[in-house]
């Protein structure tokens, strides 16, 4: 299965015994994988991987051993420290080691974090960035993060700060006037609170809202909403993350760029 997927020729970097690559596995449709990604997964001894990595990525390195280290949803992170020392031991022992992280590994994945441990304790490693959801999963949503006749900045905010909390270093204020649209990431928890701190700020009520959860997948869903019907939309439909939340006014433009809904299904998941 995996011979099918041969590498173009090119000077690919090889993975030593000893090296930890940090590296994006995407939003989650394995197609969606760079090439760096992918002769990576051909060359790891050891895939630590997080809980957003879809499993049919790993079943592209058979032989290697799966070591998860998922945390989900705003729990405390206490635990990263013992994975980053993990990496560390990993390395030290010689394997190759593939950090396989869901998105991008330093949009709000940590990975900067990760990558500060290894290389304080003398581990070399490489950073092979990945897609990330706010922007591809939006993508696959319909809805683009920038559009010329609509704006010409858009702003990725996290919704949890380190101890789960919704982040109270962000001036929403701020975001509101400065950001035509915002992208936010784990929004789910503190969604009525985010929606209400948007309106306080200025934003309109009526302003279009889309909520895109496990982006990418076959479950991707997508709920078009406005800012005052938002949290009360997500209750009532019952989404779970992970979700991608986007204010602005790019997202009606899914009425016309919605291409999943577009195209036959039957030529979206098959090869
Ligand atoms: N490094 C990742 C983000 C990690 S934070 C990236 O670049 O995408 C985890 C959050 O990412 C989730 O709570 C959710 O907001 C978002 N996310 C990741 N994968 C997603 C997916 N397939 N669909 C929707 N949201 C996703």
């Amino acid at each position: 299965m995996t011979d099918s997927l041969a590498l173009p020729d090119h000077d690919w970097p090889r993975l030593d015994p000893g090296w930890v690559w940090l590296c994006g596995a995407g939003p989650g449709d394995p197609g969606l994988l760079t090439l760096h990604a992918l002769n990576a997964l051909r060359q790891a001894d050891v895939i630590v991987y997080d809980a957003l990595v879809e499993p049919a990525i790993l079943d592209w390195a058979p032989a290697a051993e799966r070591i998860y280290a998922g945390k989900r949803g705003g729990k405390p992170s206490a635990k990263q420290r013992d994975i980053s020392l993990r990496l560390v031991d990993l390395a030290r022992a010689g394997r190759r080691v593939l950090r396989l992280k869901g998105g991008d590994p330093f949009v709000f994945g940590r990975g900067g974090e990760e990558a500060q441990t290894l290389l304080a304790q003398g581990i070399p490693v490489r950073i092979i960035p990945g897609i990330s959801a706010g922007i591809g999963g939006l993508a696959y949503a319909g809805i683009p993060v920038t559009h010329r006749d609509v704006n010409q900045s858009v702003t990725f905010v996290t919704g949890h700060d380190q101890s789960g909390d919704s982040p109270s270093s962000l001036d929403w204020h701020a975001i509101s006037r400065g950001s035509q649209v915002i992208v936010i990431y784990m929004a789910m928890k503190h969604i009525a609170r985010i929606a209400a701190a948007l309106r306080d700020a200025g934003r309109p009520g009526d302003e279009p809202c889309a909520v895109v959860v496990s982006a990418t997948t076959p479950a991707q869903t997508v709920l078009e909403t406005t800012l005052d019907a938002l949290a009360a939309d997500i209750a009532a439909a019952g989404l779970e993350p992970p979700a991608i939340v986007c204010v602005g006014g790019t997202v009606p433009m899914r009425r016309v760029l919605d291409w999943q809904a577009l195209a036959a299904p039957a030529s979206l998941h098959t090869a």
